[in-house]
């Protein structure tokens, strides 16, 4: 039943990520972030794929706490897992070379995945016009709207509406697409 299978990834990210907050200034759960994350996809995006939704709610839970994907595997099974494995870094490699191979994995990334890199980089940058993290100054959020802009430029053609959101965004702050 797929009622059950998205709450059992909620609840799952929602124990995962228990202890983290955002960078905003109101230090916001972290769990906000990947149910925002699937709600773009089934409100804006227009996605219906299951696997989709679900990789989305589980996006960050390797990447940022101790979860293994082989755990991700025997909770969710062979597909989510190979997604959530996509969008993971790879985090014994440095910061800038972690942000470099975002830039140069895009273009080969699988369609699920791209959805999913779409939705998390839309929601990070709405984020980030909201509100400057604690400690970051402009010049630092303009950088990541331009990494972004790189990172994105792999992903297109995978979806209108949130690529459309995204082209506005950058538009806005005069970012060349
Ligand atoms: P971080 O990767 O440290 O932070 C951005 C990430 O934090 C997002 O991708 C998002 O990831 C998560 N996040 C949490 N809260 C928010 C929020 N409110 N808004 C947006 N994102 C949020 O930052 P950088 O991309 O700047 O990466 C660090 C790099 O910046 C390094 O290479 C470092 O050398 C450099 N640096 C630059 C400085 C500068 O002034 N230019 C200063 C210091 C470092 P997720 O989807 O996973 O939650
Ligand atoms: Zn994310």
């Amino acid at each position: 039943m797929e009622i059950k299978a998205l709450i059992h990834c909620a609840d799952f990210s929602a124990k995962k990520h228990k202890d983290q907050r955002r960078r905003d200034p109101e230090k916001t759960p972290y769990i906000n972030h990947p149910i925002g994350v699937a709600h773009i996809l089934t409100e804006e995006a227009g996605i219906t794929d299951i696997n989709v939704i679900q990789a989305a709610l589980l996006h960050d839970t390797v990447e940022d706490t101790n979860t293994t994907i082989e755990e991700i595997k025997e909770e969710f099974g062979e597909e989510i897992a190979g997604i959530v494995d996509e969008l993971s870094d790879d985090k014994n490699l440095p910061k800038a070379e972690r942000k470099r191979l975002q830039i140069v994995h895009a273009p080969s990334a699988s369609p699920k995945a791209k959805l999913v890199k779409l939705a998390d980089k839309l929601y990070n940058l709405r984020d980030l016009q909201r509100t400057k993290p604690e400690g970051w100054t402009s010049e630092r959020v303009e950088e990541y709207f331009i990494w972004a802009a790189k990172v994105i430029d792999g992903l297109r053609g995978t979806n209108k509406q949130m690529e459309a959101s995204l082209d506005e965004l950058f538009k806005a702050r005069n970012i060349s697409i």
